[in-house]
C-alpha cells in the first residue's frame, strides 16, 4: 500500500491506494473487467470456504471447527482459476464488486443454511467486505433479507474489513458498522498490522475480532522477535475485549506457538486450504 496526497482533497487529507489497482496496465484491467462481467453473467464465479478452527494448546489436542471464511474465485474458460488478489481490485475500481459481493453473500448464506440442515456444527461464516460495498449503501438491508430468506441468525455472520474501508473517516462507515452490530453480526478487522493505522481504528470502531495477518506468522516458531510481536498483538486484542484469530498457519509449530500465546482461533493451510463449497461440507464434518 502506498500513501499519496489525494488530488481532489483538501490540503492535509491523505488517501490510500492499492498499488495493485494503480500499477496494472490498462489493457490488463480492461481484460479483467471483461472476465469479471462474463463470470458474473455466465456462472463463472466459484465460492470457496476455508475453516477457522479452535484448539487447545496441549499436544495432540482436538481441533474443532469454529466457522468458515468465504473466498471467491473466477473460473476462466481458458486461463483457469483466477485469484481474487488480481480481480478484486478491478472489481472495486469498476463497481462490479457490488454484484460480486452480493453473489458471494447469497451463496455463502445458502451454504451455511444447507450445512446446518445436514448437521455440520459450524457456528459462523465470514464475508470480506470492500469499502465500495459499504459506501454504496444497502448492505445491511441485503444481509438482513438474506438471513431471513435462509432462516439464519445474524449472530452467525462475521463481516471482515481491511483498513482501507475505514480510511475515509465519514459517518457512513460508522453508521453501517453500528447497524450491522444492531442486527447481531460481528465485525472483524482483517490483515491486522499491515496498514498504517490499524491501532487507531481499533480505538474508534466497534470490532469484535482481530485477524492477525499472515505476514507475522512465517517465522513465529523460530524467530523470537516475531513470536514476541504476535504475543503482544494477541494480548492487546484481549485487553480490548476482542477475539483474536491468526491467519496463515502452515505448520504445526506455528499453530502451537500461536496457541501458547493465547490465540482464540487459527486459520491456514495447515488445517485446510479453501475448498469448493460442494466439497467443503463433507470435508469439514470430519475435521
Ligand atoms: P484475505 O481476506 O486475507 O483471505 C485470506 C487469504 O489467505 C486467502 O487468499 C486464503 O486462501 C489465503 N490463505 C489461507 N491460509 C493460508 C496459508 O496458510 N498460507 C497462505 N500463504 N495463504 C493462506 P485468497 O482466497 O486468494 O484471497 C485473497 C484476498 O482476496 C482475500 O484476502 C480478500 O482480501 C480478497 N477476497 C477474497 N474473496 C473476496 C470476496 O468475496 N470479497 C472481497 N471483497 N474480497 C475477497
Ligand atoms: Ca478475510
Ligand atoms: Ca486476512
Ligand atoms: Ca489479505
Amino acid at each position: 500500500l502506498a500513501l499519496h496526497r489525494g488530488k481532489e482533497r483538501s490540503p492535509g487529507e491523505y488517501r490510500l491506494y492499492r498499488p495493485s489497482t494503480v500499477h496494472l496496465p490498462a489493457h490488463e484491467m480492461i481484460a479483467l473487467e471483461r472476465d469479471l462481467h462474463r463470470a458474473l453473467n455466465e456462472d463463472g464465479l466459484r465460492l470457496m470456504l476455508q475453516p477457522i478452527v479452535t484448539a487447545d494448546s496441549q499436544p495432540g489436542a482436538r481441533v474443532t471447527l469454529a466457522g468458515v471464511e468465504a473466498l471467491v474465485r473466477i473460473e476462466h474458460p481458458e486461463r483457469g482459476v483466477l485469484s481474487p488478489d488480481t480481480f478484486i481490485p478491478v472489481a472495486e475500481a469498476s463497481g462490479l464488486i457490488l454484484p460480486l459481493g452480493a453473489w458471494v453473500m447469497e451463496q455463502g448464506l445458502a451454504w451455511l443454511a444447507d450445512a446446518t440442515r445436514q448437521g455440520l456444527d459450524t457456528q459462523t461464516i465470514a464475508f470480506n467486505v470492500s469499502a465500495r460495498e459499504i459506501h454504496a449503501g444497502g448492505l445491511v438491508e441485503r444481509l438482513a433479507a438474506g438471513l431471513e430468506r435462509h432462516d439464519l441468525a445474524a449472530q452467525r455472520i462475521i463481516l471482515e474489513v481491511t483498513e482501507n474501508v475505514m480510511l475515509e473517516h465519514d459517518s457512513v462507515v460508522r453508521e453501517t458498522f453500528d447497524a450491522l452490530r444492531a442486527l447481531g453480526c460481528k465485525l472483524a478487522i482483517d490483515d491486522f498490522g499491515t496498514g498504517f493505522s490499524s491501532l487507531s481504528y481499533l480505538q474508534h470502531l466497534p470490532f469484535d475480532i482481530v485477524k492477525i495477518d499472515r505476514c507475522f506468522v512465517g517465522e513465529v516458531h523460530t524467530a523470537p522477535r516475531q513470536a514476541a510481536l504476535v504475543a503482544a498483538m494477541i494480548e492487546m486484542g484481549h485487553a480490548l475485549g476482542l477475539s483474536v484469530t491468526v491467519e496463515g498457519i502452515e505448520l504445526h509449530e506455528q499453530a502451537s506457538r500461536c496457541l501458547a500465546s493465547g490465540a482464540d482461533h487459527l486459520q491456514g493451510y495447515y488445517f485446510c486450504r479453501p475448498l469448493p463449497a460442494a466439497e467443503a461440507l463433507a470435508r469439514f464434518i470430519t475435521l
